[in-house]
């Protein structure tokens, strides 16, 4: 298809999972990809794969001056920056008398600083030219609790709010900020618990986990103009899961 044409986008957490996915459909819709990511041997790899439609670009989402580094990189390889996909995501899941104050801090700052960082690095670039979405990956543990997961959980649930304030922010400047919230989907990030493609999980009504390119696919909407005038929303991607 042709649905991102043109479009330049930055898919951050690229390497792995959902965030992969993301990078593989988009260019297969027509865009051009930063993948942006830690893990510079997966991401390498990934952005060898898709040839000339996508760089490499070495990006800890913590830190304000790689994501200055990130945009330039965008702009210079691809001439323009239509689309940033915050997607970098660690989970936490421990009771919480476990829970170091150290651990506390680094999901909030993977989880969430990392999206303020990415909104505040786009945000002048994109008023300015009229036009942008953002997709801020949340998950259903933004919207509900999830057990054991206390500063996971406090994490997507600031997500899904500093999305609805971009949105209300950026919206008279024709920029769209939405948030994804994904159920159990079967990635490298839950594979360590069991979770795997085809395997029931009675959880989701649907009895399945979803997989990374379903979401995809919603993220990729999300970034065509055919979701022109969704923003501010949140959009579950769960099979039907009970939340709260
Ligand atoms: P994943 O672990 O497969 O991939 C995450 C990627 O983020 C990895 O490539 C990792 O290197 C990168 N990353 C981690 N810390 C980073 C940092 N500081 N800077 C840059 N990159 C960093 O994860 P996934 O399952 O594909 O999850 C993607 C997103 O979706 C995350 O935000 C996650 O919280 C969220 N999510 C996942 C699920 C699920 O069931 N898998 C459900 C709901 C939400």
């Amino acid at each position: 298809g042709d649905s991102l044409r043109d479009k330049v986008a930055i898919i951050t957490g690229g390497a792995s999972g959902m965030g992969a996915e993301d990078a593989r459909l988009f260019v297969a819709e027509g865009a051009k990809v930063v993948i942006a990511d830690l893990n510079e041997e997966a991401g390498a790899a990934l952005a060898a794969e898709l040839g000339d439609a996508a760089i490499f670009q070495r990006l800890n989402v913590t830190e304000e001056d790689e994501w200055i580094a990130t945009v330039d990189a965008a702009v210079a390889t691809f001439g323009r920056l239509d689309v940033l996909v915050n997607n970098a995501g660690i989970l936490s899941m421990k009771p919480t008398e476990e829970l170091s104050k150290r651990e506390f801090d680094l999901v909030m700052a993977v989880n969430t600083t990392s999206v303020f960082l990415g909104i505040k690095s786009v945000s002048a670039l994109f008023k300015a030219q009229g036009s942008g979405s953002i997709i801020n990956m949340s998950s259903l543990a933004g919207l509900a609790g999830q057990i054991s997961a206390l500063a996971y959980s406090a994490s997507k649930w600031a997500v899904r709010g500093m999305s609805k304030s971009a949105a209300l922010d950026l919206g008279p400047f024709g920029v769209r900020v939405n948030s994804v919230h994904p159920g159990t989907i079967a990635t490298p990030m839950t594979a360590s618990s069991g979770v795997v493609e085809g395997k029931p999980l009675p959880f989701a009504a649907m009895n399945r986990p979803g997989l990374p390119t379903e979401v995809a696919k919603v993220v990729a909407f999300l970034a065509s103009d055919a979701a022109s005038y969704v923003s501010g929303a949140e959009i579950s991607v769960d099979g039907a899961s009970a939340a709260g």
